[in-house]
């Protein structure tokens, strides 16, 4: 089976775990963690980050820290994993879904503005949706296959509404938005560090932000906040560090981001190239605004091509090739059919015909060709 997307640990993954076995340092202590802190932190320019057991965990933290509370409606888009609105979930809020955008596939701003003035009220310091009284407290955006989103465009909306905004950036590392580093995009990102992103530690997660203060208190609050080196904990924290084990494979990984995101890009360029032509496909959206860290490589496939896409899963599925479809909309999911939304146009008409092709950095090009061919005919080509 030629896999969808699977870890590559042939770098020094193996000299960095023996060495937390030789030193003894296989829990949250230990020097790889704040290592592996200190890397993510310098590659998407931020002034801090901070490392925790999952992507979801960083979500749940980030939202905490930026003040998310119970009974909050955050906005955040549709077209996600269903860990974004868990996350929301976590803090007692709800998510309040958005369609996004055909040019990437990332939040609608536009929907998101016109909503916002249709249906909000300030009352003092918050802001209010009108029909529910409930208190919108953030903004959330996620970057789609590790595409970022019109970043100028929401910070806008940010500023008017005075919202802070959370960007799920969970396989976006390495990607890059106008030329700034991507800790400036937001208030906060999350990476993720599970099995299937580009990077891995096996599994894990991180916050990175410019507010160092803010980053100091995630860092409190991801370690049971507590206080001194005793057992006084001043506030209801978690415990959300990674392991030293952990950050050793991620340290690992770190140094191979540059060539890992090339790799992933070519695979994507050749999906394009290769079957972009095809009549009735067509390549993922690339916004002018950003370069995309091409998480997952794919095709497209339009309305009017004949099988179902669960179809053409199995019949490669059958030839040997994970291919798979992508995230089903978290307003189609049933802990979120009641949950508030906006019109889905694009949503609704978009995730059904998303194909996922194997992409993983240990892909051979004979591999890729394999599967090309293997596309082609099966969608009858
Ligand atoms: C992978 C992913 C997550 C969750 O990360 P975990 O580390 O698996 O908890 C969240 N959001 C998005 C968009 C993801 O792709």
């Amino acid at each position: 089976m030629i896999p969808l997307a699977v870890p590559n640990i042939s770098g020094n993954e193996e000299a960095y775990l023996q060495e937390c076995v030789r030193t003894n340092f296989v829990s949250s202590v230990g020097p790889f963690v704040s290592q592996f802190e200190a890397a993510v932190a310098n590659e998407t320019g931020a002034a801090g980050g901070v490392a925790t057991c999952s992507g979801t965990a960083g979500l749940h933290l980030a939202l905490t820290a930026l003040g998310v509370s119970r009974g909050d409606l955050v906005i955040s888009p549709s077209f996600t994993f269903i860990a974004t609105a868990n996350a929301i979930s976590h803090c007692g809020a709800e998510p309040w879904l958005f369609d996004s955008g055909e040019e990437s596939w990332t939040l609608d701003i536009d929907q998101v503005r016109d909503r916002l003035a249709a249906e909000s009220e300030r009352f003092g310091a918050e802001l209010r949706h009108k029909r529910t009284g409930k208190r919108i407290s953030a903004i959330m955006v996620v970057y789609t296959l590790g595409h970022p989103g019109d970043m100028d465009g929401l910070k806008k909306i940010a500023r008017d509404f005075n919202l802070p905004i959370l960007a799920d950036g969970a396989a976006a590392l390495g990607a890059a938005y106008k030329n700034k580093p991507l800790a400036d995009l937001a208030d906060l990102t999350v990476f993720s560090f599970n099995g299937n992103k580009t990077i891995t530690a096996g599994g894990g997660g991180m916050v990175v932000g410019n507010d160092s203060e803010l980053v100091n208190r995630m860092r409190h609050l991801s370690t049971t906040a507590r206080v001194g080196e005793d057992y006084h904990h001043d506030a209801v924290g978690f415990n959300y560090r990674l392991t030293n084990l952990q950050a050793a494979v991620g340290c690992a990984q770190m140094e191979r981001l540059e060539e890992f995101v090339a790799k992933k890009r070519q695979i994507a360029a050749i999906y394009n190239s290769e079957l972009g032509e095809v009549a009735g496909v067509k390549p993922f959206p690339a916004a002018r605004w950003a370069s995309s860290a091409c998480w997952f490589s794919g095709v497209s496939l339009e309305a009017g091509i004949t099988k179902s896409l669960n179809e053409v899963c199995n019949k490669l599925k059958s030839r040997g090739i994970d291919a798979k479809m992508f995230w089903k909309p978290i307003h189609m999911q049933a802990p979120y059919m009641r949950a508030e939304r906006e019109e889905m146009a694009t949503t609704e008409a978009t995730w059904e015909r998303v194909l996922t092709l194997p992409c993983s950095t240990s892909i051979t090009a004979d591999e890729q060709a394999y599967v090309i061919d293997a596309v082609r005919s099966v969608i009858g080509h």
